[in-house]
């Protein structure tokens, strides 16, 4: 749910309440510091956990202070005139020593809030090489293959951090999208990124979660994000279905796939895109048995606000 400080503290507690009572264990919840440290509060009293929902590597705070610090693609444009797709989109190269310090204090910071559950990550990955098959025809794309202006991240650091490595600058590759050495480069930054903000977190007795794509193996693939390792306390896979113009049966069958991949290493909670429509009861109530079937710990939702009293009373049952 999207914060604001203009709630009440006695409205926020009613909606506390609500969702308390309908089966909902936890809030992803995205504002200011300073309404998480009203937020742990009444969280504390309600019975209900808060975690701070702070997007990780699309940021766009440094955009004048640091064009240096944002990501670059394969054609040499910045995030910072040239945002792919949309105009918010403005990543962070996760190679720079300040962006990775910058974000683990940040983190450190949230997870120290009195009352708060835990940090949750999203956007903690690349800009999308290819996006979901439903999404392509808003953009009028065809993304068969990883196009140059969609490939991040190509700024002098990476390049020359890769080329010490290895011995050869991506770019003089006939092809950089077929150099699994570079592809595997890029997916350690941001792993050891993240397993850094984890220890972090950790550190002051907090847990870490993340919304990550809908399997390890789809996220590589299309937004070089190798969940699988990045040692986090829980995921909430974004498994919304129709974007991939999938069945809601895609559902446990993308739970089935990262349990395979992962072990019984953390909980995995399956996110839904909820549509009261689509989710009718008898449909939320089959997908959620169906994902802890599978393996999973429960459902998430985006977002809380949207969830009916049916919905509730599915999760209560
Ligand atoms: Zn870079």
């Amino acid at each position: 749910m999207n914060g604001s400080p203009r709630i009440t503290p006695d409205e926020l507690k009613a909606i506390f309440d609500r969702l308390q009572h309908g089966g909902i264990h936890g809030l992803l919840v995205s504002g200011p510091n300073e309404l998480y440290e009203q937020l742990g509060k009444i969280g504390y009293q309600t019975g209900i956990q808060i975690h701070t929902w702070r997007w990780t590597i699309n940021r766009g705070q440094y955009l004048e202070q640091h064009p240096e610090w944002n990501a670059v693609n394969r054609l040499g444009q910045s995030v910072v005139d040239h945002p792919p797709y949309v105009n918010y989109y403005r990543w962070l190269c996760p190679s720079h020593p300040e962006v990775r310090d910058l974000l683990i204090q940040d983190y450190r910071s949230l997870a120290a809030i009195p009352g708060i559950s835990g940090v949750h990550l999203d956007y903690v990955r690349y800009s999308d090489i290819y996006l979901p098959i439903g999404l392509q025809p808003k953009y009028n794309l065809v993304q068969d293959h990883e196009m140059p202006e969609f490939d991040y991240c190509y700024c002098p650091r990476c390049r020359e951090g890769f080329r010490s490595r290895h011995g050869y600058d991506p770019l003089d590759l006939p092809d950089p999208s077929t150099d699994t050495l570079w592809h595997q480069y890029r997916l350690d930054l941001l792993v050891d990124l993240v397993r850094a903000i984890a220890d972090a977190v950790h550190e002051v007795k907090s847990v870490v979660t993340a919304a990550v794509f809908p399997t390890p193996e789809i996220a590589r693939r299309m937004v070089r994000q190798d969940w699988s390792r990045f040692q986090l306390d829980a995921y909430m896979p974004m498994l919304y279905h129709q974007f991939y113009h999938e069945p809601v049966e895609w559902i446990p069958q993308c739970i089935q796939d990262i349990r395979e991949e992962m072990g019984d290493t953390s909980s995995v909670y399956a996110g839904i895109m909820n549509n009261p429509e689509v989710f009718t009861p008898e449909v939320l109530a089959r997908t959620y048995d169906q994902v802890i079937s599978a393996g999973g710990q429960g459902l998430s939702f985006f977002t809380a606000g949207g969830v009916t009293e049916e919905q509730l009373k599915v999760l209560t049952r």
